[in-house]
């Protein structure tokens, strides 16, 4: 677990990527900026990791000796309550990006359970339960024991990913983490946090379900985003005052509940807001 809150981009940043870097530099860079955790993106990947291992390896020695903490967001090609075929396409396709992670050293490995098709919420929920209990003893017979499967709140209303489904996955499978997407449920909820109560209520029930470790260390996207009644439509830099959740509220809440949390930018600008959001919570730290 991290001892303290720690703030990354999700991918590499324009800026780094105009210098022509290899993946192994981006630690240093984000140690430069100032920054401590770092999602590699496998989002496009098939059926086998698409990187070399001794270039994943070596990303993980870079991060270890920069103190970057990694996470690797998986590909988006998945749904566990698709077709049968469907379903087995998704299961090799994380256990892929399982295979990198471990290689790297990743915490989580973040992904996108699903989306309801025709089927009933309910029963969407529980192939997406039978899968990743496949996935989980494919991975724990390949010796990947330390990366967690990370489930996410998602955004749009087609999507299995509401806060209580990804609660129930974690409850229900192990080696499970919970991934908190703030402009997701932002989104879903049709722009929901206005208050800092209205993180509170979010942060309680975390808490009350999957224990005070859980809360502690959780692991978090979070940008502004824009929305319309069916969800999420696009996010936003934290520049961009017509549009919300508002950071501040949050690291009220991340104070209040005294959490170590990995926070994630996914803002066009990802290394920028990360540095403002590590910015406005010590800011309230000084303030609190
Ligand atoms: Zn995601």
């Amino acid at each position: 677990m991290s001892q303290r809150a720690r703030f990354g981009p999700a991918g590499v940043p324009p800026v780094f990527r105009l210098m022509k870097i290899t993946i192994a530099d981006v630690p240093r860079l984000l140690q430069e900026e100032g920054l401590d955790a770092f999602e590699y993106e496998a989002v496009q990947w098939g059926r086998k990791p698409q990187v070399r291992r001794e270039e994943a390896e070596k990303l993980g020695i870079e991060a270890k000796q920069r103190d970057v903490w990694l996470s690797l967001h998986g590909s988006y090609f998945l749904n566990f309550s698709g077709s049968k075929t469907i379903v087995e396409d998704s299961k090799q396709r994380l256990i892929a990006c399982a295979t990198a992670a471990e290689w790297m050293g990743a915490h989580t490995l973040v992904f996108h359970p699903g989306v309801y098709g025709k089927r009933p919420p309910e029963v969407a929920l529980k192939m997406c339960y039978d899968a990743l209990r496949d996935v989980v003893q494919t991975i724990r017979g390949l010796g990947i024991t330390n990366v967690k499967l990370g489930p996410e709140t998602m955004g749009k209303m087609y999507q299995l990913g509401s806060l209580d489904e990804v609660l129930s996955l974690c409850e229900t499978v192990d080696q499970t983490q919970i991934v908190i997407d703030w402009s997701h449920l932002h989104a879903r909820g049709l722009g929901r946090f206005r208050t800092v109560d209205d993180y509170r209520r979010i942060v309680e029930q975390i808490e009350e379900r999957l224990g005070v470790e859980a809360l502690r260390n959780l692991h978090c996207h979070f940008s502004k985003i824009e929305y319309s009644d069916t969800g999420e439509r696009r996010h936003h830099t934290l520049d961009e005052p017509r549009y919300g959740p508002d950071f501040r509220l949050l690291a009220k809440i991340i104070i209040e509940f005294k959490m170590n949390p990995i926070l994630i930018s996914e803002s066009p600008v990802q290394d920028l807001d990360a540095i403002k959001m590590r910015d406005m919570l010590r800011e309230e730290m000084e303030n609190a």
